[in-house]
């Protein structure tokens, strides 16, 4: 990352402004600019180099929401408007900001402050070693711990099947049961794995065949079903290798745009020329060539090493793997590029009830993540601080099938979109439909774009929360919305959760168009539960203009009810104690009572 990223300096004062100056003239390629938490945002995600010249606690509060790990973080730098201290904030190592950081005090004739421990020690920092040898950490808290052994010892035990540049502390051992790091593309070695820390070497080729038309997860289950029949890392994968027929395959090419993985082509000629291959009567048939993914997987070796698994055929799909004697360089960038299908991700996010407090930091950085926004009017209302920057593609509430595709058709092009839902997106919301209409997409043969569910606070948790702990026992949710359900099955399920002691949780109680089916569920209800049991109405939980009473089943206030309220009927048990609804959870019959 940190090789192809820019450098981009934010200043706030004069002063600040002429040290920016100073320093981009250092840089080839890097911008100076005035500090806005805005562009901050965007050169954030762009995975750019950050230099901050202003105090760090303007910087610190505005990274703080963007912080994701010390993988993913980019590079921070804080400098004084004196050019005194060049502070590494984050991203210290594969972000690149301690180099950065020393880099600038050398420009600008300051001190770079670095407190990660490794370059403090003058000790190897595991990660960027690994990062340097093209391994893959498979659990990142792992590198914590091996680190801490590394600091306190002052040396590792490495055990690897791939050839390594070793730095000094680092010890070889061929015993897995000694080392504290195992480096290998083996899933089955080592009793005490749990405990070590394993980097999986690049260095495994998949030469893979496929029928056309045959999906991305076709093909990436049958990669893993081979893998882990013979026990092979799926992290060790570094190329995937077919015929040049294949090269714009939409399901191979999603497959490894998924993964980060290239795929490398061979024409008939070069494969017919691989001595020693299982040869295929279909393949000859198909495209010509004496079989794909076998001489396909020995070609993208180039002479460093076997095939392992000769080919193996599942459904529509031939898988053959070889594998290098040292690990494969990771795809360079241009590379990465040509196998890219402009597909994006597409997040489905919730906003919870309302008000920004109760937004997860997940969904908002979701939010900030995406360029296109796609959500019913209300909703985006809620939020419109958030997305001013953003493309927002609006619609009416009834039109979710247009919404859902269109999000759908802006992150095909590439783009990192959200769609937004109140509450949570998989509760009477966004997550089912968007799904659906993936699967009958994927089902055509379509590419299919990353999906996030982001789950959100829900109506029943807030309005929950405000009346009490009527939730404390088994509850059913049921919408008396008959938009999309039959109201007969609604009555159904009402007389069914009621007649079964639950709890009710009741959305979308009463529209102008409804008037009358709250009546019509509380008649329901009340054929099983006494007149007396207790009910919660809310309105606008933890938005503008909340409001919420209790009542009973016997003489509920309709006209009190509208769309942006959630009524919540007791069990037998339930009571109101203190302006609070208590469903007992079984406490009382417990001894220590
Ligand atoms: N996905 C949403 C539900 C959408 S259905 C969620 O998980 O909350 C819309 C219904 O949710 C409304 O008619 C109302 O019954 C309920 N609702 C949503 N937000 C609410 C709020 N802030 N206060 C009370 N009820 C709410």
């Amino acid at each position: 990352m940190a090789s192809e990223s820019r450098v981009i300096v934010f200043h706030i004062t004069d002063k600040g402004r002429d040290l920016g100056r100073l320093i981009v003239g250092q840089w080839p390629g890097s911008l100076s600019t005035r500090f806005s938490a805005q562009k901050v945002r965007v050169e954030w995600n762009r995975g750019n180099q950050l230099i901050f010249i202003m105090a760090t606690g303007i910087v610190v509060r505005t990274i703080a929401p963007l912080l994701e790990s010390k993988q993913a973080d980019p590079a921070v730098v804080v400098l004084d408007e004196n050019g005194s201290y060049a502070i590494s904030l984050t991203g210290g190592h594969i972000g690149g900001a301690n180099e950065l950081a020393r880099k600038v005090a050398e420009v600008v004739g300051g001190k770079p402050v670095i407190t990660t421990a490794s370059d403090v020690s003058g000790l190897p920092a595991i990660d960027l070693w690994a990062q340097g040898q093209n391994l893959i950490v498979e659990d990142m808290k792992r590198v914590a711990v091996a680190g801490t052994k590394l600091l306190n010892s002052g040396s590792l035990s490495v055990y690897t099947e791939v050839i390594l540049d070793l730095p000094d502390p680092f010890q070889l051992t061929r015993d897995t049961e000694l080392a504290d790091v195992l480096v290998t593309d083996r899933i089955d070695v080592g009793a005490q794995q749990g405990k070590k820390l394993i980097l999986r070497p690049r260095n495994l080729v998949a030469g893979i065949g496929c029928n056309s038309k045959t999906s991305p997860e076709e093909i990436e289950s049958a990669v893993q079903t081979v893998l882990q029949d013979q026990h092979l890392a799926f992290l060790s994968l570094a190329t995937v290798a077919t015929v040049d027929k294949k090269g714009d395959e939409p399901g191979l090419v999603a497959f490894c745009q998924r993964h980060s993985l290239p795929l490398r082509v061979f024409t008939a000629d070069e494969l017919n020329a691989v001595p020693g291959v299982t040869i295929s009567d279909a393949a000859r048939k198909a495209i010509g060539a004496n079989a794909v993914a076998e001489p396909s997987a020995i070609l993208a070796l180039e002479g460093k090493g076997d095939l392992i698994v000769p080919k193996q055929k599942i459904g529509n799909v031939t898988v053959a793997i070889a594998r290098s004697a040292s690990p494969l360089p990771f795809p360079h960038k241009e590379q990465q590029e040509a196998t890219e299908v402009p597909n994006g991700t597409l997040y489905v996010v919730g906003t919870g009830p309302g008000n920004a407090d109760c937004l997860t930091p997940r969904a908002l950085r979701a939010i900030e993540k995406s360029s296109a926004v796609v959500g019913y009017g209300t909703y985006l209302d809620l939020i419109a601080d958030i997305i001013a920057d953003k493309e927002v593609v609006s619609t009416g509430m009834a039109q979710e099938i247009d919404r859902c595709r269109r999000a759908i058709e802006l992150a095909r092009q590439g783009k990192t979109v959200s769609v937004i839902s109140g509450g949570d997106p998989g509760i009477f919301a966004m997550a089912g439909l968007v799904l659906e209409l993936l699967r009958r997409d994927s089902e055509n043969g379509e590419s299919i774009p990353e999906v996030e569910i982001v789950p959100g606070i829900s109506a029943l948790n807030a309005c929950a929360a405000r009346l009490g702990a009527p939730l404390m026992h088994d509850f059913a949710a049921i919408s008396l919305s008959d938009r999309l359900t039959p109201w007969e099955t609604i009555e159904t399920r009402l007389d069914a959760a009621a007649k079964a002691d639950f709890v009710i949780v009741l959305y979308n109680p009463r529209s102008k168009g409804r008037r009358g089916h709250i009546e019509k569920a509380r008649d329901i209800i009340a054929r099983h539960r006494s007149a007396e049991t207790p009910v919660g109405v809310v309105k606008a939980a933890m938005r503008p203009g909340e409001s919420f009473f209790f009542s009973t089943i016997g003489s509920i206030p309709f006209e009190e009810i509208d769309m942006q309220t959630t009524v919540i009927v007791g069990n037998s048990k339930t009571a109101i104690w203190n302006n609070r609804m208590i469903t007992p959870r079984g406490y009382e019959k417990k001894k220590a009572w």
